[in-house]
């Protein structure tokens, strides 16, 4: 290859594209003497390669992704430009020389993408020519910096790591008694790249087979350098095979131009680590402040956007970095795309490293590269270690991942003949976080049993609030409808044109974050593009603010009296996990449980079992962001899981599990009765689903589908769900006994999320307010679900909480007048009262009966047809236990009036006043007078 000389030469001759490379290697291989098992070395490295996809410097190349395949062999997908350095050593053998002022600008560059690495605390221990980088801008870019610190500096590994022609001394010769001195290993390196390419000839004298002279050679450096202040100065330098013209340089003297350059040369070629700069303050070297100024590397503009929450903190030595890009016109579909995203869309158009590599036969063509034997210098200064072959655990060829397919696939989507996709607002169109309202205007004919799925026509519960926002997409254009509305979930999520237009939605809505929360939230109800999740989840839950502040104000050291039990419940929580079942994973969620211990001490909130699990869908979410994490944690638990988390959450519980059973009655009452029979309550089994919002008995995957909608949901949703899972799993459960329901959880991988979400939904749209009322629930008033406004006056009898006992008791629900009011003509209101009583003032249209004759009259019920039966009666009498009877009878969405006839009398402004009509029909056949019903429009 040519010399090349300026950046635009270098600019000229190379195309525009990014592209995405990837190379393998696998973790130890089980060698016996050493302790670390490959597949848990397989997974620390796993859990040390996320903080490498955090890293974002102009000079380096990124991490995008680390993927685990067979035999836990390990695939790194990072960024990758097709020149390097190590071109300029192919022609015949030699190296190509430079001008001073282009190595000025190299050095300068790499030192900076060191010495941020450092501030990271990661040293490269690994630069070589060849993955020294440059992209089309002459920009240089450091590839495979992240290998030593992802394999803890090599020891999860059987290879050895690092170029020796490249390494100082201390690197293969480790000192016992010296620690290693971060990031100035690097430096070394680049002194030697930098006069190969300089002087156009090898440090070192020779090829590969010499590397047992290598060896000795460094070992020699090491040794003299103890005794001598100058090494380079000395005579016996010119045995060591170090090329003449190296030598010849480095003590050369005459030639003014390259003083500075021979300078800082000979600084990073300090034998003696203690003498050797970083890489920090090497780029305080005359070598870049002499005649050149700062006039250095002025390309330090970030070069695309990425979707970021506005209050989130960006920390950036440099101030420009940011400074927008002129935004021209370009038309690839890919361009400014992060390169995470072009991943994730290549995977879903069909790609898979593993399966890419092997086509191209990477295991057959990997290449032998040099060996190092692990060698650690003795007191009596021989060497110990191993020098079996390792080479075929590790390949440094690079595979670049061909990106022409998604290209083709991504232009077709977003081209004039593009798919069109209808968002299905309507999907989700009701539930909101504030949706509490109870309008109903109408019903469809549509007759459903209680065992049936409810997709009434209409929704029950609009959201006032619900067209605040259109359905037309945040670009101004109208949505044009298209035949694939409603495909199913799953398809969806792996259809590459829908993610594409669902992702770009998302990210310009999140860049205007928070201002656009409630467009988040109405979009995201239809459904959540799996690729911003996290920080989906972030806005809709609200986090805002200096979270990473929040976070750290926090201790998370205290030491607490749960710690044990967090300590077991840790290594425990969601294992078939990549991320959480390393030890990174480990730490992270302590830290998170620990905080959420402090953060909540005034709350009087506690560790209990299940906590760990909530944490889980946070964090692997948000790996790389502990403090968005823990807001989202912080924000989340009071909606849903509110003093849940109380030392003693008895109350709360005992509460959330009977309105679960009246639910259950009140959308399938004849499993409700049958659990009731059997003696299974939900005490035995849903504790847990409700403690942990369903982590703890789904898997991660079928978590996050399930959390995309409660989050968008009412507080109330996860009952819903509850009931749902018992309604699929209902045919296996209705035949059971006690004793077969040990296996019931067995059934879990079973139940379809999506179903289960639809079902919940329907029920929930159909579900009076009052009907799911708990004391302990947040936002809610019993009596002031109209308009939110509180009620002052003096509460009556009916208005004082149900005991709990009673609740728990009680197989049906209760109901509020204003609801009933709004049911009435979907409502069967059944009256146990006296017949006098009955006579003297009635809820209009009511039947009035005998409650200890309902078997005669159960037929007479039924054919009034209705979808809903409210129990009227008095204080103290029977209502809730005839209620229970009407339930083992299997009559749906039953429920007693709160209030019996006293709220009628004393509410008249519900729009329904007492019917006094005497002349009543009778409803039973053989004529006696226990049915009667008012008469009032027949
Ligand atoms: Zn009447």
């Amino acid at each position: 290859m040519a010399t090349f000389a300026t950046d635009k030469e270098i600019n000229a001759s190379f195309q525009q594209d990014v592209h995405l490379g990837v190379n393998s290697f696998s973790a130890v291989a089980g060698i016996e003497d050493r302790d670390v098992v490959p597949a848990t070395a397989t997974t620390e490295i796993f859990g040390r390669f996320q903080a490498l996809k955090t890293l974002l410097h102009p000079n380096l190349c990124e991490y995008v992704e680390i993927v685990k395949g067979k035999h836990d062999r390990l695939f790194v997908v990072f960024e990758y430009h097709m020149n390097h350095l190590g071109e300029l050593y192919q022609s015949s053998g030699q190296v190509s020389k430079l001008g001073i002022s282009m190595l000025r600008e190299w050095a300068f560059q790499i030192l900076k993408a060191l010495a941020y690495l450092n501030q990271n605390g990661i040293t490269h221990h690994n630069l070589a020519p060849h993955n020294i980088l440059y992209d089309v801008e002459g920009r240089i870019k450091l590839a495979d910096y992240g290998l030593f610190y992802m394999t803890n500096g090599g020891v999860d590994v059987d290879f050895p790591i690092g170029y020796p022609h490249y390494l100082p001394p201390e690197a293969i010769y480790r000192q016992v008694n010296k620690p290693e001195a971060t990031g100035k290993v690097d430096v070394w390196s680049l002194g030697v790249i930098l006069a190969e390419i300089f002087t156009g000839s090898p440090f070192w004298e020779g090829n590969d087979k010499d590397i047992e002279k290598l060896f000795s050679s460094l070992w020699k450096l090491q040794e003299e350098e103890e005794h001598n202040d100058d090494i380079w100065e000395k005579f016996f330098i010119w045995e060591l095979g170090i090329n003449e013209a190296i030598l010849e340089f480095l003590q050369g003297t005459d030639d003014d131009d390259i003083v500075d350059f021979r300078k800082f040369i000979r600084a990073c070629l300090k034998v003696d680590v203690s003498n050797r700069c970083s890489p920090e303050q090497l780029l305080s070297h005359p070598f870049f402040s002499s005649s050149y100024g700062h006039g250095l590397s002025n390309n330090y503009k970030y070069w695309w956007k990425k979707p970021f929450l506005q209050s989130q903190q960006i920390d950036f030595d440099e101030e420009s970095l940011f400074e927008p890009v002129d935004d021209q016109p370009n038309k690839d579909v890919l361009h400014r795309m992060p390169l995470s995203q072009i991943y994730y869309f290549w995977k879903l158009a069909g790609g898979d490293v593993e399966t890419e590599l092997a086509k191209r036969g990477y295991l057959l063509s990997t290449p032998p590269i040099e060996r190092i034997p692990r060698t650690v210098k003795v007191q009596d200064g021989k060497e110990e270690g191993t020098t079996e072959d390792t080479a075929f655990l590790f390949s440094d060829t690079i595979y670049t991942l061909s990106l022409k397919e998604l290209r083709q696939r991504l232009e077709v989507a977003t081209g004039p003949n593009r798919e069109a996709f209808e968002w299905d607002t309507d999907y989700f169109l009701l539930i909101d976080e504030d949706d509490m309202n109870f309008l109903v205007e109408e019903m469809s004919d549509n007759d459903n049993s209680g065992s049936g799925d409810e997709v009434f026509g209409k929704y029950l519960f609009p959201d006032p609030n619900n067209h605040k926002v259109t359905s037309s997409s945040t670009n101004g254009q109208t949505t044009p409808p298209t035949n694939n509305v409603k495909l199913p979930l799953m398809n969806r999520e792996k259809d590459v044109g829908y993610q594409f237009q669902r992702v770009a939605l998302f990210s310009e809505l999140l860049r205007q974050y928070p201002a656009s929360r409630d467009e988040i939230i109405h979009h995201a109800k239809v459904d959540i593009p799996p690729f911003l999740r996290g920080k989906i989840w972030a806005a809709i839950l609200g986090v805002k603010g200096d979270y990473q502040a929040l976070y750290d104000s926090f201790k998370k050291e205290t030491e607490t009296t749960t710690d044990r039990q967090i300590d077991v419940d840790v290594p425990r929580c969601h294992q078939y996990n990549q991320l959480l079942s390393s030890p990174i994973g480990h730490e992270k969620l302590r830290r998170l449980l620990k905080c959420f211990i402090a953060a909540n001490a005034n709350n009087k909130l506690v560790y209990w079992q299940g906590l760990d699990s909530l944490c889980a869908p946070f964090l692997t979410l948000n790996f790389n962001d502990e403090a968005l994490a823990f807001s989202c944690l912080h924000t989340f638990i009071p909606k849903f899981a509110q003093d849940f988390f109380l030392s003693d959450n008895s109350p709360v519980i005992t509460e959330y599990l009977a309105v679960f059973r009246h639910l259950l009655s009140f959308h399938d009452p004849e499993l409700s009765s049958h659990l009731d029979r059997i003696g299974y309550h939900p005490e035995l089994y849903a504790i847990r689903w409700f403690l942990t919002l369903f982590t703890h008995v789904f898997p991660l995957e079928k978590t996050y589908h399930l959390w995309d909608k409660i989050l968008v949901g009412p507080p109330s949703l996860p009952l819903f769900i509850g009931i749902s899972i018992l309604r699929q799993l209902r045919e296996m459960l209705i035949k059971s006994e006690f004793n077969d329901c040990d296996t019931f959880s067995e059934s879990f991988p079973d139940v379809d999320i999506e179903k289960c979400i639809q079902s919940a939904l329907s029920m929930c749209k159909v579900t009076p307010p009052s009907v799911i009322y708990r004391v302990h629930e947040p936002f809610a008033t019993p009596d002031t679900l109209h308009n939110g406004v509180p009620d002052h006056h003096i509460q009556r009898w009916w208005e004082q909480p149900i005991p709990i006992n009673d609740k728990k008791t009680e197989l049906a629900p209760r109901i509020s007048l204003k609801d009933l009011v709004k049911l009435k003509n979907h409502v069967l209101v059944i009256d146990i009262r006296s017949e006098q009583e009955f006579s003297r003032g009635h809820f209009p249209l009511s039947v009035n009966m005998d409650p200890t004759q309902l078997e005669q009259f159960a037929h007479a019920l039924r054919l009034e047809n209705k979808k809903y039966h409210v129990v009227l009666g008095k204080r103290g009498d029977l209502g809730p236990q005839f209620a229970a009877d009407l339930v083992r009878a299997n009559f749906p969405r039953v429920a007693v009036l709160t209030g019996g006839i006293d709220v009628m009398r004393v509410d008249p402004e519900e729009g329904v006043s007492v019917c006094a009509c005497r002349n009543f029909t009778s409803g039973s056949k053989n004529g006696t007078a226990a049915y009667r019903k008012c008469r009032i429009c027949f």
